[in-house]
C-alpha cells in the first residue's frame, strides 16, 4: 500500500514503540505491530490495536501509574 501522508513510500509491515499519555499517566508500549512508511516513517496502527493501547493506558492511569514501559500483549 502506498503511504496516504507522503504519496511515495511503500508502507509495510512492522513493530514499532508507542507511547501514550493519558490522565496523567505515560505509557510507552514497546514492539506494536504497525505498517510503516519506508519514506517518511509515519506509522499506521490498526483500530483494534490502537484501542487495546488506550484501554491499557486507561487501566494503568487508574491504578496510579505514573510512567511505565512495557512490551504490547495482544491479549491484554
Ligand atoms: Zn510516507
Amino acid at each position: 500500500m502506498k503511504c496516504p501522508i507522503c504519496k511515495h513510500g511503500e508502507v509495510k509491515p512492522g513493530t514499532a514503540s508507542i507511547t501514550l499519555e493519558r490522565q496523567g499517566a505515560t505509557l510507552v508500549f514497546r514492539n506494536v505491530p504497525a505498517r510503516i512508511c519506508e519514506n517518511c516513517g509515519e506509522i499506521f496502527h490498526d483500530g483494534e490495536i490502537a484501542a487495546s493501547l488506550l484501554k491499557q493506558a486507561e487501566a494503568a492511569a487508574r491504578a496510579g501509574v505514573e510512567f511505565d514501559v512495557r512490551r504490547y500483549a495482544e491479549a491484554a
